[in-house]
């Protein structure tokens, strides 16, 4: 590993304005800067992997949330892997695979302008590197810990999974069949998602919400009633739940996708009150407040991992000129499990 910061330009994409409704690629900007030279304590670290959320979209307004707006004209915030390839901190020598909130761009000088957001996990042997950014990151221990600590699976219960073909529905569903769910459905956008949650994923029922009545469909799949349900999606496909759950039943609102790119939200869910007449228990919550328990988490997930009791599945796109477009696909339903883009090879 010849290279230094001496020969190297750094591409990156930037928050060129804030999205009105659907986010465009437009609303994006690639620029160039010459990478600096490092001070003591850095390190500079080649992006390889970047990875996708559609909580990116909310980062992206001005408005408060869990974490600042990216500010117009900064590089767009996101989780990435890299590899050190020049280093003043012994702690993560040259060679070394970490993963990050390093953001769009090709190089990055770590803890450098990110400040505690700059922080360098280094990346365990033995797995693929972007594994860190699917089961074992953001969207895996989301996924678990909606499973385990806000409702727990209970044994011998129905569990419905919206967004389930996603990175987080994907291994939410899988958990709750591995903690003894009486039966888990998922209901995704498609018949190859759908096929994919039957015959790859192992749940027990798939509805396609764009091809089939999802009210209709919960009647056959739930005659008793859904106690619990994992919620990815909020919108229309919470409404049609809502009308569908057991007494007491609970559910998990982990994200609302179905609404992030409105310009102006619609009214409802306009079966709130069956929370009321169910007595049901509807729970939000943010990753970040169960980060201390994520050693634990990994550990568990890469064991179901390991012992083929999880099927992780990966969306991993090519070019850090797709960088834009790739976040796209998350809003379009064209990713399958965790949307990654690849930008260099590691060295
Ligand atoms: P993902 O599910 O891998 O990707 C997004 C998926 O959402 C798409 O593939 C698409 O699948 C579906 N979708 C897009 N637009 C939709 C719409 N208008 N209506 C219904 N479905 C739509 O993404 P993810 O990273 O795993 O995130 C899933 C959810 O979890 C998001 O709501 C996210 O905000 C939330 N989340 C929450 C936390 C937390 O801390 N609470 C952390 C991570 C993620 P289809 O083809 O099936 O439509």
């Amino acid at each position: 590993m010849t290279r230094t910061h001496e020969s190297l330009t750094n591409g990156q994409w930037r928050l060129r304005r804030r999205p009105e409704g659907m986010v465009q690629e437009s609303d994006f900007e690639y620029v160039e800067e010459p990478v600096r030279a490092l001070e003591e304590g850095e390190v500079l670290v080649r992006n390889l992997y970047l990875a996708f959320e559609p909580a990116m979209r909310g980062w992206i307004e001005d408005a408060p949330s869990y974490l600042p707006p990216v500010e117009i004209g900064a590089v767009m915030r996101s989780s990435t892997v890299g590899q050190v390839i020049e280093s003043r901190d012994p702690e993560h020598p040259v060679g070394q695979l970490v993963s990050g909130m390093l953001g769009w761009q090709q190089y990055v000088i770590a803890p450098g302008e990110l400040g505690p957001l700059g922080r360098l996990s280094p990346v365990p042997d033995g797995i693929p590197p972007y594994r860190v950014l699917s089961l074992l990151g953001t969207t895996g221990l989301t996924a678990y810990f909606g499973t385990h600590d806000i409702h727990p699976v209970r044994e011998g219960q129905p569990v419905l999974v919206s967004g389930a073909a996603g990175a987080t529905g994907s291994v939410a569903a899988q958990i709750a069949r591995i903690r003894g769910a009486s039966k888990v459905v998922g209901i995704a956008g498609g018949p190859d998602k759908c096929r994919w949650l039957l015959e790859t994923a192992g749940l027990d029922g798939a509805i396609d919400y764009k091809g089939e009545d999802v009210g209709t469909r919960l009647d056959e799949e739930f005659p008793n009633g859904i106690e619990l349900f994992f919620d990815n999606v909020g919108g229309d496909i919470l409404d049609a739940t809502l009308l569908h759950m057991a007494d007491h039943g609970r559910i998990t609102m982990c994200g609302a996708i179905s609404g992030y790119n409105e310009k102006e939200l619609p009214p409802g869910p306009r079966n709130i009150r069956q929370i009321v007449t169910r007595r049901l228990t509807a729970r939000g919550f943010i990753l970040l407040d169960h980060l201390a328990q994520a050693p634990k988490a990994i550990e568990e997930l890469g064991r179901w991992s390991a012992e083929g009791r999880i099927t992780v599945e990966e969306d991993i796109q090519q070019g850090f000129e797709n960088t834009p477009k790739t976040f796209l696909r998350l809003f379009q339903g064209k990713n399958l499990g965790k949307q990654l883009l690849q930008i260099a090879e590691p060295e």
